[in-house]
C-alpha cells in the first residue's frame, strides 16, 4: 500500500514537472524576430491609444534576383508587445505618382489627430535625380494614407554634401514640446531641418551634423531632459549614438548602443516607451530556415525587439539581442 502511494506521489510529482515543463515551453517561446509571415526591414513605431503601431519596410523574394526589392509598406499592431496583429500594405511607391521605386525606410508621427508618414523613395525628376522624401498623412495609424504633398518635400539636389544620390534617405521627425517639428535624415552625412506646422514643407535651412563614422538610419528620442539621437555606424552596421541637452547639440559622443544584427550588414532602430517601459525595436537577417517565408539574409530582413535599459546618469546600457525577445505580454 505505501508502495501504491509512493508510486502515485511520484506519478503526480512527474506529471507537474511536464506541466510547468509544457507552461514554460509556451511562456518563453522564442519570439524574435517578431514576425514570421512576410519579411519586415526597418522598422518605427509609435504608441497611440495604449497600442503600438509598428510600419515596416517589405524585403520581397525574387528567386534569381539580389538586392532590396521593396514595394509598400507594412503595418503591425499590438496591444502587449507580445502579441502582433498584420493590418497588411498600408502604402505602396506606386501611391506616390511622382516616384518610381524603392519604398525603403520610412518614420510615423502624430500631429494635432493626423498621422504623418514621411518615406525613403527613389525620385527620377529634378534637378539631381536620387532618393527622395515623401510624406503621406492619414485621419487614423492604420490609414487609409494619402500623399499629401502631391510632390517630395526634400530632393536629393536639396544636399550636396555627399556625391551618392541616396544621401536623403532614413527620415526622422521629432516634436519638441514647444511644438516645433525638425525631420533628422542623411546617408553619409547627418542633417536635420526644420518643418513647419502643418509638417509638409521645410522651414529654413538644412544644417549638417557632425556624428563619428556615421552611415544612416538616424533615430531621436528623448528621455526626461537629455536627447538621444542614435544612428548606423560603418558596413556592417552598428548602433551608436550621441547625447545633448538641446535638440540643436551640441552632441556628446557616448559609444555603442547594438552590435551588428545577425546575418545583416543594415541595422535599423527605432525607439518607444510603451507602458512605462522602453523598447529598442531593429532588424536581423536571422529568420529561421524552417520559418514559413524561409531563410533571412541581407535583403530579406526581419524586425525584433529588446528591452531598452538606462544607467542611472542617462547612458544607456548596451543592447543585448536575443531570439526570446520580449516574452511576456505587457499589462
Ligand atoms: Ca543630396
Amino acid at each position: 500500500m505505501r508502495m501504491f502511494i509512493s508510486t502515485i506521489v511520484v506519478g503526480a510529482f512527474q506529471v507537474c514537472l511536464l506541466a510547468i515543463g509544457m507552461f514554460y515551453t509556451l511562456v518563453a517561446q522564442s519570439k524574435n524576430p517578431i514576425i514570421d509571415s512576410v519579411f519586415t526591414a526597418d522598422p518605427a513605431a509609435i504608441v497611440h491609444k495604449d497600442t503600438v503601431y509598428l510600419y515596416t519596410g517589405h524585403d520581397e523574394q525574387v528567386p534569381g534576383k539580389t538586392g532590396f526589392i521593396m514595394k509598400d509598406w507594412l503595418l503591425f499592431s499590438s496591444k502587449d508587445m507580445v502579441n502582433w496583429k498584420p493590418h497588411g500594405s498600408i502604402l505602396s511607391v506606386a501611391d506616390f505618382k511622382w516616384a518610381q521605386h524603392s519604398a525603403w525606410a520610412a518614420h510615423m508621427i502624430e500631429r494635432d489627430g493626423k498621422f504623418y508618414f514621411y518615406t525613403s523613395v527613389y525620385y527620377n525628376g529634378g534637378e539631381n535625380p536620387g532618393f527622395a522624401v515623401g510624406v503621406a498623412v492619414a485621419d487614423n495609424p492604420a490609414g487609409p494614407f494619402r500623399d499629401v504633398r502631391g510632390s517630395a518635400l526634400l530632393t536629393n539636389g536639396m544636399t550636396n554634401q555627399s556625391s551618392n544620390n541616396w544621401d536623403d534617405i532614413d527620415p526622422a521627425i521629432f516634436i519638441e514640446e514647444n511644438g516645433d517639428a525638425y525631420m533628422f535624415f542623411g546617408n553619409s552625412v547627418a542633417k536635420y531641418v526644420k518643418l513647419k506646422d502643418n509638417m509638409i514643407e521645410l522651414d529654413g535651412e538644412i544644417k549638417v551634423l557632425d556624428l563619428p563614422n556615421f552611415t544612416e538610419a538616424l533615430w531621436l528620442h528623448k528621455k526626461k531632459d537629455n536627447y538621444y539621437l542614435t544612428y548606423a555606424s560603418g558596413l556592417p552596421e552598428t548602433i551608436h549614438y550621441v547625447m545633448s541637452k538641446s535638440i540643436h547639440g551640441p552632441w556628446q559622443y557616448i559609444g555603442l548602443l547594438n552590435e551588428v544584427a545577425g546575418n545583416s550588414n543594415t541595422n535599423h532602430q527605432s525607439i518607444i516607451e510603451f507602458k512605462g517601459r522602453d523598447y529598442f525595436i531593429y532588424h536581423t537577417g536571422a529568420m529561421q530556415h524552417n520559418s514559413p517565408i524561409g531563410i533571412g539574409g541581407e535583403f530579406r530582413r526581419s524586425v525584433s525587439i529588446e528591452p531598452l535599459l538606462y544607467n542611472s546618469d542617462g547612458t544607456l546600457k548596451p543592447i543585448k539581442m536575443t531570439t526570446e525577445g520580449i516574452t511576456v505580454p505587457i499589462k
